[in-house]
């Protein structure tokens, strides 16, 4: 009589039992499962590494081994190259397939197509399935082929996708014994021991019990009501702070969007916010080159900067811009930025500084809890007017007014900028403009970031320079 069927569960970025497809999948068809989870050297060493990251990975993996021990199972977590570790472990365990969330990162892929031919070379099945995203890039087709590279008609037919049911968590996992009997190795251990640059008592708890308790929050809040005006404000509490956890999948997107269902402007405007995370999810995947190119080839040709005085002096957060230099230490401090931040700060590194946004992409991706290869390269792009946004180049954020909109009290910058908090004479929203010999000087004066932004780009791309264009944001 044949044995009982086995399934390995490979655990990647998605560190959860709540709404997890793939293990819903393994549980339907398999009589037992092995969690897996390999710490990749790459993760450790490789061109992302993130001390941030790697602690918040340490924690949510140790919340995973608690799941699953309460649901009788229990996580195998090895170190080493998953290519070669994969295929041995599953030969090893007599399972007959390997079941995973699709990753769609240009390294995912590559790890992926590795070890399911070594996988059918011993006639082992692979299989990846949804999870990480709301739709997967077949769900939301391009009626004319190729990729959407413009969000408006990408978020219509997003919208218009069917959803997929949630799958609620196991009360069981059927393990085999010898996997439930081995004593959980400290996922520590095996990262290295990371300790975060970031202050630690400013991070979140990294496990799936803490960030559903976040998910609750945020879904009874009455920011989420206020959040199409309230996204935008420095100084308020006025977004999820989910982003690590979707990043590590402690919460899937689809639990995230069903929870926060609704009609008004803030739920609408929320959700379309998911639709961003998919879209530049799905641009990776049709267009992996955008990892190291320029979306639009031609601003490839920009004579990048690389002062490097200038460049830390923005990574410290002392360019003498009050937001910026507030935005700069926030991430520092919390391994988080908010998004109107994060655009400020890309806008000011590509423009008037004329560095390459790969040099702000990598800074970003070493402090970010949130870190993750699609929409951090998505976001630089787009800062640097080099991606998918519509708008020309020549808009270009002034970091005085956009720190006057949208920290009108000026409470964001008095936070992180302590300096300027309580300065005679700088009430309000005049600590954005400290008079000179009040706080650093500007490492650049306005004006002449604009005009050598825009001097720059016109030459890259041969197009007019547009240095009289009146636009200010
Ligand atoms: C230069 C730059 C770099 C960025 N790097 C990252 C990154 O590495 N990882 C990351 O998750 N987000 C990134 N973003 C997007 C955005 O800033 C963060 O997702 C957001 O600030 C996270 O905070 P929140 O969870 O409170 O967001 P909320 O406003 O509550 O949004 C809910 C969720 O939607 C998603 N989301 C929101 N805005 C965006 C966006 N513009 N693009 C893609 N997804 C979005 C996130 O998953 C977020 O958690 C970047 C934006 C810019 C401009």
């Amino acid at each position: 009589m044949p044995g009982p069927s086995t399934a390995i569960l490979w655990f990647r970025r998605d560190l959860r039992v709540h709404d997890h497809p793939a293990l819903a999948y393994a549980l339907a068809n398999f009589d037992q499962v092995v969690p897996l989870f390999v710490v990749d050297n790459r993760l450790v060493h490789g061109r992302w590494r993130s001390p941030n990251r790697l602690w918040f990975l340490a924690g949510a993996l140790r919340s995973l081994q608690h799941e699953l021990r309460e649901r009788d199972s229990a996580l195998t977590v090895v170190r080493g190259d998953p290519t070669a570790l994969v295929p041995r472990l599953a030969r090893e365990t007599g399972a007959t397939a390997v079941i995973m969330t699709r990753d769609l990162t240009p390294y995912g892929r590559w790890r992926d197509v590795s070890v399911s031919l070594s996988l059918s070379a011993s006639g082992i099945r692979h299989v990846a399935g949804r999870g990480l995203l709301v739709h997967e890039p077949e769900e939301v087709p391009r009626p004319a082929g190729g990729p959407f590279t413009v969000f408006s008609p990408f978020h219509r037919r997003w919208l218009a996708a069917p959803m997929r049911a949630i799958e609620p968590a196991p009360s069981t996992i059927a393990t085999p014994p010898e996997v439930t009997a081995a004593p959980d190795v400290g996922p520590g251990e095996l990262l290295g021991d990371p300790v975060p640059t970031a202050d630690r008592a400013l991070l979140p708890d990294p496990s799936e019990a803490a960030a559903r308790r976040r998910l609750d929050r945020w879904a009874g809040s009455e920011a989420l009501l206020d959040y199409a005006a309230g996204r935008d404000r420095l100084d308020l509490e006025g977004t999820s702070r989910l982003s690590q956890d979707l990043r590590f999948g402690l919460l899937s997107p689809v639990d995230v969007l069903v929870r926060t269902g609704g009609d008004g402007s803030g739920h609408r405007r929320f959700h379309s916010e998911l639709a961003w995370r998919d879209f530049y999810a799905h641009l990776l995947w049709h267009l992996p080159r955008v990892a190291r190119e320029s979306f639009r080839a031609e601003l490839d040709g920009v004579a990048w900067s690389t002062d490097a005085g200038a460049i830390e002096s923005w990574r410290t957060g002392r360019t003498g811009y009050p937001v910026v230099d507030a935005a700069m230490r926030q991430l520092l401090a919390t391994g988080w930025m908010h998004n109107r931040a994060r655009m400020i700060v890309a806008s000011f590194l590509t423009k008037h500084l004329g560095v390459d946004w790969r040099v702000g992409e990598a800074h970003f991706m070493a402090h970010l809890l949130d870190g993750d290869p699609a929409s951090n390269n998505g976001g630089w792009q787009w800062a640097a007017s080099t991606g998918t946004d519509p708008q020309p180049w020549f808009r270009i954020f002034n970091p005085t007014l956009q720190g006057r909109r949208h920290d009108p009290d000026g409470a964001y910058v008095r936070r992180w900028v302590p300096e300027l908090a309580g300065v005679p004479g700088l009430d309000g929203a005049d600590v954005h403009e400290p008079p000179p010999g009040v706080y650093l000087d500007r490492i650049v004066p306005h004006a002449d970031g604009r005009s050598r932004a825009l001097a720059e780009y016109a030459r890259a791309t041969g197009m007019p320079d547009s240095r009289d264009s009146r636009r200010r944001c």
